[in-house]
């Protein structure tokens, strides 16, 4: 049998001389080191095992049997990942990943109100003067389409959701639907208000998690960025509360060019409050850019680096209280992955484009929807749910993104190694929502130090697991 590898692959090479093997079309992936990289070189002609061991044993000055069964497992799993092709026999074509396209809507956000007793300046509910609340009777309607078709995670955010009058019948309603992932999302402040404490207990029975904002670890830089002094106690008091009750909690942090140098010490707030998870939102251009100085910032490539750094920063600090705490009483919090881009190298999905419109949709409380929460500008308008029903929004929702953006159609996405991986990024922050989202060098970068990361010997590609029909579904990821 003869093995042949036919160069048409990327191949990164890392600063160690390890190298990158990237299939662009697939997508996958394998890292290998000089003497994998010696090996696809010589196969550029079609070779024997034989013949590569005794290449291989002459190139070391090795005998020929202490490389063989090196040399027979790197060429199997070459073959595997369909990097090297199988001459005179079946040739075995890498399985294709699935896309997020074949795929059903997963994930809804209901905003159930544009109402808010806080006034953060980054926040696009502030600048709504409205005050509006999901009507009851529209509200249950539209869940009990989406837990028709079979949506798996309806989340409940504002403005602050904890203001609509009727939460409780709504959250009892959703509850009642379907065996679903029941999310809510809040400012926390309602814990500080008379009666706010026993009301926050039975949100819990009816929730599986709840996601408290705070945007940094004191009162100073938090009430700044909240704009309510006293908002800093009562959110912490929150995730408190719903710790004891035993539900999911998390804290959710929006960096700031002013509280970025306090994530990294978000593990220890979490830690502090018996917090379950830590997630970071993606920095996106401020709702009250007047508000803000440094506005140009937020959507720089230098802010991002500065923030990925935080981010990193806040992972050794949760690496090193792992090994500190190993084995004391002490509730551990995990951050959030998907905040980082090169979390995508390992899922199993094909990228094309974010799973915006397809994987998740956003509902105001008019019913009016997006095709994600971050991207509610009018030229993203799909429907009303409460007029023309979930179903039909879905389906015009899905198409339209599909008709906005692809990687492949993209002119400077089509020619990106990286292209399936990424899915063009997001069109949220992207200056324009049919285009590249232009924070392409940054990106990259984390691809390329995600690598640099892994040791040997390190095969992994995402493929081989289990999905369709399966367990394996995308989740939406930003
Ligand atoms: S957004 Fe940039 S990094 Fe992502 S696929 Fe497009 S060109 Fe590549
Ligand atoms: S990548 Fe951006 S546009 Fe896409 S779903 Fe996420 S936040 Fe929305």
């Amino acid at each position: 049998m003869l093995y042949h590898y036919p160069d048409n692959a990327t191949v990164f090479e890392l600063s160690n001389e390890d190298i990158i093997i990237s299939l662009d079309q697939v997508p996958t992936w394998i890292k290998t080191s000089l003497t994998g990289k010696y090996l696809l070189q010589i196969m550029n002609t079609p070779r024997s095992l034989e013949e590569l061991t005794e290449s291989l044993s002459l190139h070391y000055d090795l005998p020929p049997e202490a490389v063989r069964p090196i040399i027979a497992k790197t060429v199997s799993r070459f073959v595997q990942e369909g990097i090297v092709q199988v001459e005179d026999g079946t040739p075995i074509i890498p399985r294709e990943r699935q896309s997020i396209e074949d795929f059903h809507l997963q994930q809804v956000w209901f905003n159930i109100t544009d109402a808010c007793n806080l006034h953060c300046p980054h926040c696009f509910a502030r600048q709504q003067k409205a005050q509006g609340f999901a009507p009851l009777h529209e509200s249950l309607t539209f869940l009990k389409e989406a837990a028709q078709m079979e949506v798996d995670e309806i989340v409940f955010s504002g403005g602050e959701p904890t203001l609509h009058p009727q939460l409780m019948e709504i959250l009892e309603g959703a509850r009642g639907l379907r065996n679903w992932k029941v999310k809510l999302l809040t400012n926390g402040f309602m814990a500080g208000e008379e009666g706010g404490e026993a009301r926050l207990m039975e949100i819990c029975k009816l929730v599986d998690d709840v996601q408290v904002s705070i945007d940094g670890n004191n009162k100073s830089t938090h009430d700044l960025a909240r704009g309510v002094v006293g908002s800093f106690e009562r959110a912490c008091k929150t995730v408190r509360i719903v710790a004891s009750t035993g539900t999911q909690v998390g804290i959710s942090f929006t960096p700031l060019p002013r509280n970025l140098k306090e994530i990294p010490k978000l593990y220890k707030l979490a830690i502090d409050l018996r917090a379950n998870y830590i997630h970071l939102n993606r920095p996106k251009p401020p709702a009250a850019p007047n508000l803000f100085k440094e506005t140009e910032q937020f959507t720089s490539e230098e802010f991002l680096g500065q923030v990925y750094s935080a981010y990193d920063e806040l992972l050794i600090a949760c690496h090193k209280s792992y090994e500190d705490m190993r084995g004391l009483p002490v509730k551990l919090p995990s951050v959030d992955s998907s905040f980082d881009p090169a979390s995508e190298l390992i899922s199993p999905f094909k990228k094309l484009r974010c799973g915006a419109g397809i994987l998740t949709m956003a509902v105001n409380y008019k019913g009016d929807a997006f095709p994600c929460a971050a991207l509610t500008q009018e030229r993203a308008y799909i429907g009303n749910v409460f007029s023309q029903g979930l179903p039909d929004i879905s389906a015009k929702g899905r198409h339209m993104m599909l008709s906005l953006f692809s990687v492949d159609e993209n002119e400077q996405c089509s020619k990106c190694s990286f292209r399936y991986y990424c899915g063009g990024g997001c069109r949220a922050t992207a200056q324009d929502i049919s285009a590249c989202d232009c924070m392409c060098q940054i990106i990259q970068d984390r691809y390329i130090d995600f690598w640099e990361g892994l040791s040997l010997p390190i095969i992994r590609t995402g493929l081989g697991q289990e999905s369709h029909g399966g367990k394996e579904v995308p989740q939406q990821r930003c």
